[in-house]
């Protein structure tokens, strides 16, 4: 009997993406031996309603722009098009019931911030039936914070020592407020449509 087909799933606001999320997606892929990470730029991201963020749009583009050059890296538009607030759990049963997608295992890559996060998502008890998780080092978290997590969900959890980038989202909108450089950080063609469309700029 052949194996599942293991394909990694990539959630996130990338407001804007950077090299920190390639490099967690790539990893993963080595890693684990995923056949294809689907980028999922989230539409109406709940946890982030009270702050200021880049159109889905503009946001799905830079995701296109960042992953066109690689092979096993694709974007998804399913919390894009959906209208409403974005959820993981919706997210992964539409993945689950698409013909394409029959009897793939699916990996939502996280960093190691966001893994200690999972139980306050919508449903996550169903969300550790759907799928494992790929724990990626993130600067400033250590893998010990996994044991306080549910026994579970630490069943799902496959940590991966990645390189630490330490690069977020939130330090490169404030870099670009404050005319620092962030050439290097993100894809050449991701630094040259934010400065082309002024985002991030106030
Ligand atoms: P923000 O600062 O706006 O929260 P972010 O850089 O954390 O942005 P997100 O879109 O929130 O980016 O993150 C999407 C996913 O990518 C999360 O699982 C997050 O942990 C992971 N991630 C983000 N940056 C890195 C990085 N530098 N290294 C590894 N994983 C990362
Ligand atoms: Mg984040």
């Amino acid at each position: 009997m052949s194996e599942r087909r293991k394909i990694g799933i990539m959630g996130g606001t990338f407001d804007p993406i950077h090299n920190g999320h390639l490099l967690a997606a790539d990893e993963a892929h080595a890693a684990l031996g995923l056949s294809e990470v689907i980028f999922v730029p989230t539409g109406q991201p709940p946890h982030k309603a009270n702050q200021k963020v880049t159109s889905a749009e503009e946001r799905y583009i830079m995701a296109e722009m960042a992953t066109a050059n690689c092979p096993y890296f694709t974007v998804s538009r399913i919390e894009i098009d959906r209208a409403g607030e974005s959820y993981t759990i919706d997210t992964l049963r539409t993945l689950h019931s698409m013909p394409e997608y029959k009897d793939v295992l699916f990996y939502f890559i996280t960093g190691l911030d966001a893994v200690l996060n999972i139980m306050t998502w919508k449903n996550p008890e169903e969300i550790i039936q759907m799928c494992s998780f790929v724990a990626v080092s993130r600067y400033g978290y250590s893998h010990n914070r996994v044991e306080l997590l549910p026994q579970d969900l630490r069943d799902k959890i496959i940590p991966l020592e990645i390189p630490l980038l330490a690069i977020s989202s939130t330090e490169l909108r404030e870099r670009i407020r404050t005319g620092r450089s962030i050439k290097f950080m993100v894809p050449a063609a991701v630094e040259q449509f934010i400065m082309k469309k002024s985002l991030y700029k106030h």
